[in-house]
């Protein structure tokens, strides 16, 4: 589960239009990155997915389903956010029981996901422990934990480590790509880091002003860049 088609596309705020007719299809399972430079639409063209916005025209299909209309709950797919607001007073258990909690399921069923969350992220030593007894890679882990318990069909991550310093960012990588492994999940991957791009992605998706440059593997983007935009921002011998 986790295909995400997007079709004609459009996103205007007011006049001015940020995401021109687009057209893109996410592949069940893969590690789709979102690159380009800042302000080119990786943020809005992910909380179209979401459902966070709504789109100006066009239409977004979830596994052949159309989710245009969808609101962003019942699309079941969860968004990590580079600012992850965790609840201070909470333990790590209850902050990642919590999305849990709120969709009332019952409490043996939230302790197995939890469980199974803190395993798969190495947080079951943690899981008594408040968020400011935590580093900055533990709790960005407990909230990629909220995100793993709701068994999404995707997960949509905006940037969820630019907040980090650069030694934990290079653990932080290795690490959700190593959850998406496991978890065999769709993942969309916001980023304006080529580096991050390049060494997490199946296929990458180059985005300038709204409009996709390129999609491909990183193999291909790097030996076969469409255009100087794209040789440019991959780093291309071209
Ligand atoms: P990125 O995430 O690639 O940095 P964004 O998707 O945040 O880019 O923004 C794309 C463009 O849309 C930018 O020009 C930005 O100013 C504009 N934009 C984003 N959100 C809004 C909004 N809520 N209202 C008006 N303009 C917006
Ligand atoms: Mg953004």
């Amino acid at each position: 589960m986790g295909r995400i088609q997007l079709k004609s596309v459009t996103k205007s705020f007011g006049d001015v239009q940020v995401i021109p007719p687009l057209d893109l299809t996410i592949e069940d399972g893969e590690f789709t990155v979102f690159v380009g430079p800042s302000g080119c639409g990786k943020s809005t063209l992910l909380r179209l997915i979401a459902g966070l916005e709504d789109i100006t025209s066009g239409h977004i299909e979830i596994d052949g389903a159309d989710a245009t209309d969808v609101p962003p709950a019942k699309r079941w797919l969860a968004m990590v956010f580079q600012s992850y607001a965790l609840y201070p007073h909470m333990t790590v258990r209850k902050n990642i029981a919590f999305p849990l909690r709120m969709a009332k399921l019952d409490q043996a069923e939230i302790d197995k996901r939890v469980e199974g969350a803190a395993g798969v992220l190495n947080l079951t030593d943690y899981l008594d422990r408040r968020p400011g007894q935590l580093s900055g890679g533990q709790r960005q882990r407990v909230a990629i934990g909220r995100a793993i318990v709701r068994e999404p069909a995707a997960f949509l991550f905006d940037e969820p480590l630019s907040n980090l310093d650069a030694a934990l960012r290079v653990g932080m990588r290795l690490e959700i790509s190593e959850l998406h492994e496991r978890l065999a999940t769709t993942m969309i991957y916001v980023t304006h880091d080529q580096v991050e791009a390049m060494t997490m992605a199946d296929k990458i998706v180059v985005l300038q002003a709204g409009v996709i440059e390129q999609v491909g593997s990183p193999l291909e983007l790097y030996r076969t860049p469409r255009n100087l935009f794209v040789a440019g921002f991959i780093g291309s011998p071209k």
